[in-house]
This record gives structure tokens, C-alpha cells and sequence, in this order.
């Protein structure tokens, strides 16, 4: 059997090492007889995966003590509903940096919700770059200042965050969660769908400051409240069991066998190197993101020719490379490449590219 390298925005892979521990333990987990997708989520075996997923990620993160992890479901979409119920609750005012269609997503859901604001866009250029923004721009009595950190679609991430003061900073971390180490006392709520980068869809891990908590508008659906879900530690009803447990599996990969986030981040960063450093040389391929706002994550590159990018997406495909289409608002194609993504993979992508420049001179 082959496995192909798969460049999804996601869902996308997961290590290998870690699907072959899920499947030797698909039939009977840990002597109880049965799959982690049959048994209770009250269970003590459950109970277990669920405290240690929230221990490893507290400490791969380093958490302060007065942050709340929390599993959900809804997928990253959900959020954009929930943070602004939950947290503009003091002024009934948030505002937002429109880096890609996913902040502009939050923004229009949080519209609904109370007064927002979009202080800064880069949509003047196709989102190829992050808006700079300083303090003055965003409002003194804002409940919050949202952004989304890494830009899966555009190919961007902050490398060094918007300075808000008191503000609560809220950031979508969907496509980059455990990517590198984040400074978590910086924000006062960040989120992720799991798909990306942890595990398989169906799981939304919040991580939410406590006196964020516990405020939301009168209107906020139960479960759509994170107070119920702190309140009970994630087991309010039937959390996504299953993506937990690929996530504890995920989290152990990336701290025992990748040594942490710092080491995890030195590999993203030497496999974003390899293709960079070919865009930035190729004749053929370029890269449409501005150099200095570059993602480790997801990297769009087009020839300039859509004929030609058809071609190599097509072929590429038939190589074993897939899902190297770019997003059909920037065109072209696009590599994203995780933590999952193995350096092999870019390495033979590269060449890959090298070879196809070279035939279609
Ligand atoms: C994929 C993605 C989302 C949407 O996630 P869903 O779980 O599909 O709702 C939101 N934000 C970012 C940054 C994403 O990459």
C-alpha cells in the first residue's frame, strides 16, 4: 500500500506514527474490549484520554493555571458565534483585523451580535499580507480585538502580534495550533478546529481565560455557553470522543517524539525553507505572499499561466502528490504543510517542481 503526500488545507494528514497506534488499538483499547469509539464518555478509560489530552496540551503550551481548555464541537465555524456571545458582553463592542475570508467570516457572525468594527484589511491586495495596526486604532472600550493568526486560504501569520493593551486579544488558531510555541498569556481566547493540525474533524479545542467565562449575553444557547463546558469539564453531553483521543495520540507524538513546540517549530520552519527558497529562485512558480508575513502552514504559489497550473496540479497528482489545488479565491495551487507533512515529502515536492519547470520551460 502507498500513502500519498497530501498537501490539504484539511482535513489534512496526521503522523503516521500515529494512525498505526489507533488502529493496533481500533479493536481493544488498553484491555477494556472495545474501541474508544464504543465506550462511554463517562467511562473511566475515557476519562483518562480526555485529562491527559488537556495535561499534554497544558504542558506543551506551558498554560498559566488560569486558562480553561475546553473540547467542543462545531469546528472553528462555531466560534465565531460563540466568542462574540460569550465576550461582548461588558461595552457590546469587538473589533476585528480582516486578514482572509475566515476573520471576515467572524466579523460578519459577530455583526449580529453587537457593534464591530473592522479596524484594518488586507484585502486591497488579495490578503497577501497582515495590516500593520497599533494601539490608537483599536477602540478603548472594545470587549475584545479578534484575529485570525494564521491565514490558511492566503498563506500568512503574524509574526508578532497586534499590540491591544487591556484588550483581550482573540485569535482563530485553526491552522496553526501546536505549530510553534504562542505566549498563551497574551491572549485572553484562542481556538482551533482540530482538523488541521491535531486530529480528525469534529473536535474544537477553545482556550479561554476564566474571567472571560461566566458573562455571556442572555441570549447564548446552553451549548453554546463556555461556562457549561468549563463547568464541566468538557463532559457537559457526549464531547467527540474519538478526536480527543487522536488528539492525546497527537500531542503525545509531538512531545515525545518531536521534543516539544520549539523543536516542532524548527522542523516547520526548515520544511517552509525548502520550498520558500525554491519559489524565490524558481523562473516558473512564485510564491503570492509578501516575504516578511510568510506561513509555516500553507504555502499558495502559482506559474502565472492557469493552463500551466491546471497541468501541474494534474500531475502532480498522478505523482503522488495531492490536493495541491490552490483555494479558488487566490487560484493556482497550494502546499500545506503541517506538522504531519513529513520533510521528505517537500523535499520530493520540490524536486518534483524542479523537474516540471524543466519540461515546461
Ligand atoms: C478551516 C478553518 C476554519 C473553519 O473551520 P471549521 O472547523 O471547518 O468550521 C476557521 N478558521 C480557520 C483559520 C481555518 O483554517
Amino acid at each position: 500500500m502507498a500513502r500519498v503526500y497530501n498537501f490539504s488545507a484539511g482535513p489534512s494528514m496526521l503522523p503516521e506514527a500515529v494512525l498505526k497506534k489507533a488502529a493496533a488499538e481500533m479493536l481493544d483499547y488498553e484491555g477494556t474490549g472495545q474501541s474508544v469509539m464504543e465506550m462511554s464518555h463517562r467511562s473511566k478509560a475515557f476519562d483518562k484520554i480526555i485529562k491527559d489530552a488537556e495535561a499534554l496540551l497544558r504542558e506543551i503550551y506551558n498554560i498559566p493555571d488560569n486558562y480553561k481548555v475546553l473540547f467542543l464541537q462545531g469546528g472553528g465555524s462555531t466560534q465565531f458565534a460563540m466568542v462574540a456571545m460569550n465576550l461582548m458582553n461588558k461595552n457590546n463592542k469587538a473589533d476585528y483585523i480582516i486578514t482572509g475570508q475566515w476573520a471576515k467570516k467572524a466579523y460578519q457572525e459577530a455583526q449580529k451580535y453587537g457593534d464591530v468594527q473592522a479596524v484594518a484589511s488586507s484585502a486591497d491586495k488579495t490578503f497577501a499580507y497582515i495590516p500593520k495596526t497599533d494601539k490608537s486604532m483599536f477602540r478603548e472600550d472594545a470587549d475584545y480585538v479578534y484575529i485570525c493568526l494564521n491565514n490558511t486560504i492566503y498563506g500568512t501569520v503574524y509574526h508578532e502580534l497586534p499590540e491591544t493593551g487591556d484588550i483581550p486579544l482573540v485569535a482563530d488558531i485553526s491552522s496553526c495550533i501546536c505549530s510553534e510555541p504562542l505566549d498563551i498569556s497574551k491572549f485572553g481566547l484562542l481556538f482551533a478546529g482540530a482538523q488541521k493540525n491535531m486530529a480528525g474533524a469534529g473536535l474544537t479545542i477553545a482556550i479561554v481565560r476564566e474571567d472571560l467565562i461566566g458573562n455571556a449575553m442572555d441570549i447564548t444557547p446552553t451549548m453554546l455557553n463556555y461556562k457549561t463546558h468549563a463547568d464541566s469539564d468538557s463532559l457537559y453531553n457526549t464531547p467527540p470522543c474519538y478526536s480527543i483521543y487522536i488528539a492525546k495520540l497527537v500531542l503525545e507524538w509531538i512531545k515525545n517524539e518531536i521534543g516539544g513546540l520549539d523543536k516542532m517549530k524548527e522542523l516547520n520552519e526548515k520544511k517552509a525553507k525548502i520550498l520558500y527558497d525554491f519559489l524565490d529562485s524558481s523562473e516558473l512558480f512564485k510564491g503570492t505572499v509578501v516575504p516578511e508575513d510568510r506561513s509555516l502552514m500553507n504555502v499558495p504559489f502559482v506559474t502565472g499561466n492557469d493552463e500551466l497550473d491546471a497541468k501541474f496540479v494534474k500531475e502532480s497528482t498522478e505523482a503522488g502528490f495531492v490536493n495541491l489545488k490552490g483555494h479558488r479565491s487566490v487560484g493556482g495551487m497550494r502546499a500545506s504543510i503541517y506538522n504531519a507533512m513529513p520533510i521528505e515529502g517537500v523535499e520530493k515536492l520540490v524536486e518534483f517542481m524542479k523537474k516540471f519547470e524543466a519540461e515546461n520551460k
